[in-house]
């Protein structure tokens, strides 16, 4: 297999090869194709939910939703339960509109060490099929059953409902399991049926399961692409799948073709094993960032600096651990009137990895650009490393800024050491403590970070 590294393009260099996108994405030309793979994207319904009803048989068929906390006026629905989903609540509305909406409806906390010890439990069933199991978020993962299956007489289906059948037996939570001979496809049927089954997307019926949908549903179309791919009059999968290349690459840059390959089923990305020492970040990546929809709006400096040191530390601490530096810093920041989002960034002169310097930059970039007042509430806030090198590439010497450099260093390898042992939330910056809401969120382990930028 020729790959090549992450700068590659989309360019097809020659035919039946099969080469690496940015990102770590892997397009294969049409004859290059292994359509026998069995891949298994098995999604956990109502994730949050359906914890706490499985954890409380109490509040097993009550609608239920888990939210902010109670008494702050700004909490916001983050999970609802099937009962609350039918009486109309929707995810992210505010306490109070989904209460009018569903009088009786049960609001309890979110509990993120139960989510976190369900999704692990959840993986320790996949993995009695594979090792090839790679998690998409806490309550999604890809499966590769292809060599385990070589070896067996069962059929792929067969499988996939067994797996459904022990996450309710032995978890009491429902999945949708989308099987299929890649990636975007197995996520495509997962999404497609839910809640409790099972979707094969073949070589026989993609084009009529897939084909049909609004290009939107596939995976990393997001809402901008979305928009430019409809101004070109591309508006379902299948119009992707048979837009002209350079009709794509005009609108889309690359991606467009990483795209396109995506709708003709041309995936041949692997499923990456869960590996913790890589902290589920592939090394190809070109940044590492990590965002969080706020239990409530933040209204004040003190709650913005808190979130964005949180946010700025998992960030920090992730490049240690893939022993990378970055020289960009970039925050993302969501308007909670309507929901829209910008970024700013700046760069340093040079690279970094201590979680003092990169809070410091995010704060400034964030201050610089927000009044953070009750006028203008923020809803969510993302902080991202990038410009990326690794922690032994040789950087100019200078004594004064080495040895202060020295000093943040050392800090950080001490909390880390300390985090590694005890845990993430064992040691936290004064700072942090500001807002109490944060405090049992432990937002490394709770939002697994998906390799960000490339779409
Ligand atoms: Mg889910």
């Amino acid at each position: 297999m020729a790959t090549a590294t992450a700068t590659a393009t989309a360019t097809v260099a020659d035919a039946g090869a099969i080469y690496e996108t940015f990102g770590g994405c892997v397009i294969g030309s049409p004859g290059g194709i292994d359509m026998h793979r069995v891949i298994l994207h098995s999604d956990m319904n109502a994730f949050y939910a359906s914890v706490e009803q499985a954890e409380r048989p109490e509040l097993r068929g009550v609608p239920l939703v888990v939210g902010g906390h109670e008494e702050t006026r700004h909490g916001i629905v983050l999970a609802k339960s099937a009962q609350a989903k039918a009486a109309g609540v929707k995810t992210g509305e505010a306490l109070w509109e989904a209460r009018a909406k569903c009088p009786g409806l049960v609001v309890v906390p979110p509990r993120y060490d139960v989510y976190q010890r369900y999704s692990a439990l959840a993986r320790r069933i996949y993995y009695q099929y594979t090792d090839l199991v790679e998690p998409f978020g806490l309550d999604e993962c890809w499966i590769d059953l292809t060599g385990a299956l070589a070896l067996s007489t069962r059929a792929p289906l067969d499988v996939a409902r067994e797996i459904s059948q022990r996450m309710k037996d032995e978890l009491g939570c429902t999945v949708s399991v989308g099987v299929s001979w890649n990636k975007v496809f197995a996520k495509f049927g997962s999404d497609l049926r839910k809640p409790d089954a099972v979707t094969a997307i073949t070589p026989e019926n993609y084009q009529q399961l897939v084909w049909k949908a609004p290009v939107g549903e596939l995976l990393y179309v997001g809402r901008a692409t979305r928009a430019k791919l409809h101004s070109s009059g591309v508006d379902t999968v299948g119009d992707l799948a048979c837009a002209s290349p350079e009709l794509l690459r005009r609108r889309l840059g690359k991606v467009g073709l990483v795209l396109r390959a995506f709708a003709r089923g041309e995936d041949a990305t692997p499923v990456k094993p869960f590996d913790p020492t890589r902290n589920e970040v592939d090394r190809t990546v070109k940044s590492f960032g990590n965002g969080l929809t706020c239990p409530h709006d933040i209204v004040c400096a003190a709650d913005a600096k808190a979130l964005i040191y949180l946010l700025a530390e998992s960030v920090a601490q992730r490049l240690r651990e893939a022993r990378f530096r970055a020289s960009t810093v970039s925050i993302g920041v969501r308007d909670a009137h309507d929901l829209t989002s910008y970024g700013r960034q700046t760069t340093l002169p040079r690279a970094t990895n201590t979680t003092g310097q990169i809070a410091r930059m995010a704060w400034e970039l964030l201050s610089a650009n927000e009044p953070l007042d009750e006028e203008h509430p923020l809803r969510g806030l993302h902080v991202r490393a990038s410009n990326l090198e690794p922690m032994d590439a040789p950087q100019q010497l200078d004594l004064g800024f080495d040895a202060r450099r020295r000093v943040l260093e050392d800090l950080d390898e001490t909390i880390d050491d300390l985090r590694r042992r005890f845990g993430n939330t064992c040691i936290q910056r004064g700072v942090e403590l500001m807002d109490e809401s944060l405090l049992d969120l432990d937002v490394k382990r709770d939002n697994v970070v998906h390799p960000v930028g490339y779409f």
